[in-house]
């Protein structure tokens, strides 16, 4: 009876996307942004044969010539199949679903690792990786965690003014490449950046619009137990890191909102709705 009943709910949730779709009042690209399970799992072809001029031929047509498989479910779709979806489409509607920039940032051991994480599973937002010139840690992965560049490829990507921020931090360097947050965003994902103080405070200056979050520990001992628990670094780097998390700590009330990250669960509760609501001016 639930099994048939979840069934059901996921019927009449595609088709009311579709008829919305049809009807104008909403784009493909809502339903690419919408987090629900049953819409994650349409395939594209569906929703496009529902947008007004479209139809089943010119889908089949668009699909192909995009070079997107007719049995590609909307979950999958990659950033570049999704700009030249938004390239077919153009319409005015879609240009003002730009995502949004979103920093998150804190004292080291904070747990905004932990939450950037909870955000990758969410659709509606995208991740960015940081290049760094850091050796990676055990279990992080070339092109998931950061890209791992040497110190001369980064300064050379300084050089190209292919960073949208870089810092230099904790005697090594990061930095954002700037063309996937725009790709992303321009097809309507909310860009997440969790970088450290100093590239937020550039962030503030080139990007205008974008929504600062500084995550705090409840209490200063909590953030010492936190970097102490992750046990990667070694003692003398652990001092420095807590000593740097000290100034951080001190740049709190430059950021747009202050989060406590006491419960993760009860934080992101927070944070989604801030971080996906309408920027000003746009
Ligand atoms: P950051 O990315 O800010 O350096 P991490 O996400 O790596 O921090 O978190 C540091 C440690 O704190 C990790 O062991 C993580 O599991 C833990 N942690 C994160 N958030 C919480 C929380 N709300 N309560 C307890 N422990 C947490
Ligand atoms: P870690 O070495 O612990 O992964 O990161 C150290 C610090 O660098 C963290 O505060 C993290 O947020 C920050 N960081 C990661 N990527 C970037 C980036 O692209 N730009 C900037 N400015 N900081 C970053």
């Amino acid at each position: 009876m639930a099994a048939l009943a979840i069934a059901k709910e996921s019927r009449q949730a595609r088709a009311a996307i579709k008829n919305a779709i049809a009807n104008g009042e909403a784009t493909i690209f809502d339903a690419i942004n919408d987090p629900r399970e049953s819409i994650r799992r349409m395939r594209v072809i569906e929703l496009l044969s529902a947008v007004p001029g479209v139809g089943k031929v010119r889908a089949a047509m668009i699909m192909e010539r995009r070079n997107i498989s007719p049995t590609r479910r909307i979950g999958g779709l990659g950033v570049h199949q999704l700009m030249s979806l938004r390239g077919e489409l153009a319409v005015g509607k879609i240009d003002s679903q730009r995502g949004n920039l979103i920093v998150i940032s804190g004292p080291g051991g904070v747990g905004k690792s932990t939450i950037t994480n909870a955000l990758r599973k969410d659709p509606r937002f995208w991740v960015s990786v940081s290049a760094t010139t850091r050796e990676p840690r055990a279990g992080e992965k070339d092109g998931v965690d950061y890209y791992f560049y040497t110190p001369e490829r980064f300064q050379n990507m300084i050089d190209e003014g292919e960073f949208l921020e870089w810092a230099d931090f904790a005697g090594n360097r990061y930095g954002t490449p700037r063309a996937p947050v725009e790709e992303w965003r321009a097809v309507g994902k909310h860009v997440i950046l969790e970088i450290e103080i100093d590239g937020a405070r550039q962030v503030r200056k080139s990007e205008g619009s974008a929504k600062l979050f500084f995550i705090s520990p409840p209490d200063w001992d909590e953030l010492v137990r936190r970097l102490t628990g992750r046990g990667t670094d070694s003692p003398e780097r652990r001092a420095a890191r807590l000593a740097l998390a000290e100034q951080e700590m001190a740049a709190a009330p430059e950021f747009d909102e202050i989060l406590v990250n006491d419960q993760v669960d009860l934080l992101l509760a927070r944070l989604i709705p801030l971080a996906s609501a309408p920027l000003k001016g746009q």
